[in-house]
Parts: C-alpha cells; structure tokens; sequence
C-alpha cells in the first residue's frame, strides 16, 4: 500500500507578491510543477483583457501589466488585509479574495494538466510571517474560491526551513538558523532555533523582522533611472501614453539586464528606437547596478543586527542562513552575510525560489500523515503583533504581547466604569501603540443582559487563545449575570 503522490498528490502553493509556485510531494521529496515555458514560478498578477473580455493571469498578464497598468493588478497580496474591497478591473470589479484565487487556480490548473486523473487530497498556502489572522484568513477563503482543499496555512519562513530541514534530515543537528528572504516586493528575516531529538523536530521561532518595501521591484526601478541617464535619454514633451510605453520598457530591460548581473560581472542593454530617434546601447557593470542600490542594502544590513539583538543573541550564535526569494541571487547579498554572520554558514544547497513552495508540500504531506517520518514536526510561532482591547480613553490593553509564542492562551479581569450598565461592547485591536487609534480593530464583542451594579463591581473576564495558524478566539465570562461567550474572532 501506498499513497499515489502523482495522481492523488498534496500540493504546496506559495503565492507570493510578486511570483508564485506550486510543488508535490513525492516519495523523494518535493517536486515543483513547470508551466508550459518550462518555467517554475507564474507572475502573480492578473490583467484584464477587454479585447476578449476576460482575465489574464500570470506572465502573460505581467507584459500587458507593464503598458497598460490601468487594467492591471500586481501585488494583490498587499490588499489581503481588506479583502472584500473592491478593485476596478477594465468595466469589471473584483475583490482581492478573488483576484488572489483566480492567480492560485492559475497556478493549480497548470499541475493539473500534467497529470491525467489529477486529483489531490488538498493544499496548503503559504502566507508571510506578519500576515495577520484576517490576512492569512481571507488567504485561505481565496483557495477555497479557487475550489482547491485547504489542508493548512503556513508561514513563509517555516516552510522554507522545512525544506531546508528535510534536506539535512539525516545530520540535523540543533541549531540557529536565519531565513534571508529577499523577494520581489519585501524583506522578511525571521530566527529559528531548530532541534532535534529522537521524538521530534522542532521549529522555534525566535524573532522577525524586515521590510514590507524593499525588493527586486525597487532594484528594478534603480536601475531603470541609472540606464536612462548612461544612456542620456531625452524624455521631455513625451505624452501620458508614451511615457508609459517608455517606462515599460525601462522596466522590463532593467530586470532582465539585473538578473544576468547576478551572474555576469557586466552586460549590454540594447533596444534601438525606444523613442523615436533614441537609443539605447549602453553596458552595465555588475559594481554600477550594485552602487545605484546601495542604500537598500545599507538598510538590510542594519535590519540583519535587529533581529539578532531582538532574539537576544549576538551574530556568531547564527549557525546557518538560509538565502530565500530570487533576489538572494544577487552576488552583494552573499557579501554582507558573508561580512556579519560568515560565509560558511551561507546554506547554498536549496533553491531561494523554490523552497517555500517545497517547504508547504512537505507541512501538506505531514498534515496528511504521508510522510514517513516516524518524527513529529512541532512549530512554535510567535505573534507578529499584540492582541488586546480597548480599554479607557482610547488606551490599547493588551492581552497577548507581540513575539509571544503560540499557540497561547491568555486571561485579564476587568470591570465596568459606568454605573448600571446592562450592555457592553468589548472592542478588539491588534497592534503595536498604546493608543487603539493607531492600532487596527479586528472585531467587537457585544455583551447583554448584565447584572446592574456599580461600576468596578462586576468582574469581566476575558480570555484570548490563539492557535498556531494565528487564529484568534476570544472568550468573555460574567459569573454573575451567567454569561459566557466565546467568538472566534471574525476579523472584518
Ligand atoms: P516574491 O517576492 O513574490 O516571493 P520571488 O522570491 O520569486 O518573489 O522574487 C522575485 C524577484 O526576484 C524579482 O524581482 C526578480 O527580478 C528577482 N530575481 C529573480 N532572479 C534573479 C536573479 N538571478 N538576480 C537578481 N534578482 C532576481
Ligand atoms: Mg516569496
């Protein structure tokens, strides 16, 4: 007996900001899904074509993107956290929920043409560390729309170091690692402490940090301005349409001419009559392009030292780095991580595209029972933000602080503060300030039928859980009056 990990295989989905992947599990590990270029990641981006009056996803919509970005959406993830918002689309209107969905069944219909008979048990997703419980919610509601099986929601960085964890499976030792995860639109950096015993292995998270605007988006965009100028060419007087068309272009050469950089020490960029009577016909050096995004770097390296002061450990207790997101390709990364944590320590052997997607296979096939590990996995997250309510004048009371491991559980009393009062609204907030106004409400808890009393007679106990796919429950007890309520919080 065993299962068929080809035509009923579990699937692992990273949908990311910009580029998105899909992989198996299999008996030798996990296998990512080719689209029909024989490539292995699909621009998460959706454009709509008004010509045939339907949506385009994926590359394709990617090139339309770039001259016609009104009928476009790019980094939908960014709008996860409102995700019934609607967005305009050509004479259409859609909500990130489903322009998120539309790109997984993209995705999904690919793998499910390689394979006849193709029917899998289910899919788990991957969403990024500080995606909130609404975030990573409206993400699962976006795969189900997609008619996929959600088995689970994991962490970006988790499933990175699952891939990597399976890689090293026979010579795991404990250790601290760092996932570098350097993509398309963001910087995300997140500590592990990583152990091994004979029952299990277990994933701690220790600290995160990052920056949810900094990536090979803002590369592109640098080295677009240093070709214009090398090039010295002349934009004034250009129409709206013209500019676009020119920008596109810009664009489109910069990424490409910066992803041969990573491999090249210098490249020509090439394109006659880009405007009319303009040329381009320039060479970039490999030092050029690193110049023109310096201050980008200079601000990843001084975010590499927080976190490691955040989980309270000093740069030699860094035992391996895990480059993650093609943007890790670029040589200047391997420079200052060889610089601050050691070169040896630069874990080369997984592929920084692809691990993420392998690495929710791998939870996919845990989750299923496929794997024959005769090991649990056990993942210890911590909140990226702290849970609480609100309590007087605008005050942010928190229950559950930030970096707080979960899943966790935990209980405050608090009383009334007016007099006889029969009903309460209980605000729910997530967040770093002190004042809820800076902070995002997540729900309310109504509460009726207490006892009149005085105010400061009447305990009012509040409990928040929550669990290891950061899913909140809030419960509400009044001994007194006889009332429990417990909400899942239904984040709106
Ligand atoms: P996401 O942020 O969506 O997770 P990825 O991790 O796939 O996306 O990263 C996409 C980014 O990686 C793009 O900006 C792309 O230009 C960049 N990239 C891919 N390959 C290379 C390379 N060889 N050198 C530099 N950047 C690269
Ligand atoms: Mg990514």
């Amino acid at each position: 007996m065993r299962y068929d990990n080809e035509k009923k295989p579990v699937l692992g989905i990273d949908l990311g900001t910009t580029y998105s992947a899909i992989s198996r599990w299999s008996e030798k590990g996990p296998k990512v899904y080719q689209n029909p270029r024989r490539e292995y990641t699909w621009a998460s981006v959706v454009y709509y074509d008004e010509r045939q009056d339907k949506p385009l996803v994926g590359n394709l919509a990617l090139k339309r993107s770039l001259i016609d970005p009104e009928n476009a959406i790019i980094g939908v993830k960014r709008m996860m956290d409102n995700g019934r918002q609607k967005i305009r689309l050509g004479n259409k209107e859609f909500t990130p929920i489903e322009i998120s969905s539309m790109i997984l069944r993209d995705v999904y219909e690919y793998a499910e043409k390689t394979t006849p008979g193709f029917d899998p048990t289910g899919v788990v997703v991957t969403v990024p560390y500080y995606f909130t419980s609404l975030q990573s919610t409206n993400t699962s509601e976006a795969a189900s729309l997609a008619g996929l099986n959600v088995l689970g929601i994991i962490q970006e960085p988790v499933a990175a170091a699952l891939a990597y964890g399976i890689h090293m499976e026979d010579s795991l030792q404990d250790e601290i690692i760092m996932v570098f995860d350097l993509g398309g639109g963001t910087f995300d950096l997140t500590v592990f402490r990583f152990t091994n015993s004979n029952k299990k292995i277990t994933f701690e998270v220790l600290a995160t940090s990052g920056d949810d605007r900094l990536g090979g988006l803002d590369f592109d965009a640098a080295l677009a301005e240093l070709i214009k100028e090398k090039a010295s060419l002349n934009l004034k007087g250009l129409s709206k349409e013209e500019e676009l068309k020119v920008n596109a272009a810009l664009m489109e050469v910069s990424k490409e001419a910066k992803e041969i950089l990573s491999y090249e020490e210098f490249t020509d960029i090439i394109k006659p009559n880009i405007l009319q009577g303009q040329h381009i016909e320039i060479e970039i050096t490999r030092q050029e392009f690193e110049s023109s995004v310096d201050k980008y770097f200079m601000k990843m390296d001084t975010i590499i030292d927080s976190v490691i002061e955040k989980a309270s450990l000093s740069r030699n207790d860094i035992n391996r780095v895990i480059k993650v997101g093609g943007s890790s390709r670029i040589p200047k990364t391997d420079e200052i991580l060889s610089k601050k944590i050691g070169q040896n320590k630069i874990y080369g052997d997984i592929d920084p595209d692809l691990c993420v997607a392998q690495g929710a296979s791998i939870y996919g096939a845990f989750l299923d029972g496929r794997i024959d590990w005769t090991k649990e996995i056990d993942i210890k997250t911590a909140t990226a933000h702290a849970l609480g309510i609100e309590a007087a004048k605008g005050q942010f009371s928190v229950l559950i602080p930030s970096n707080r491991q979960t899943p966790c559980e935990v209980t405050k009393v608090y009383t009334t503060d007016t007099d006889y009062c029969e009903e309460l609204d209980i605000d729910l907030y997530q967040g770093s300030s002190k004042l809820i106004k800076n902070n995002k409400r997540i729900g309310t808890i109504h509460v009726s039928g207490l006892q009149k009393r005085a105010a400061g007679e009447l305990d009012i106990q509040i409990t928040f859980r929550i669990n290891q796919q950061q899913s909140v429950s809030v419960t509400v007890v009044q001994k007194e009056s006889n009332i429990k309520k417990v909400e899942n919080v239904k984040l709106t």
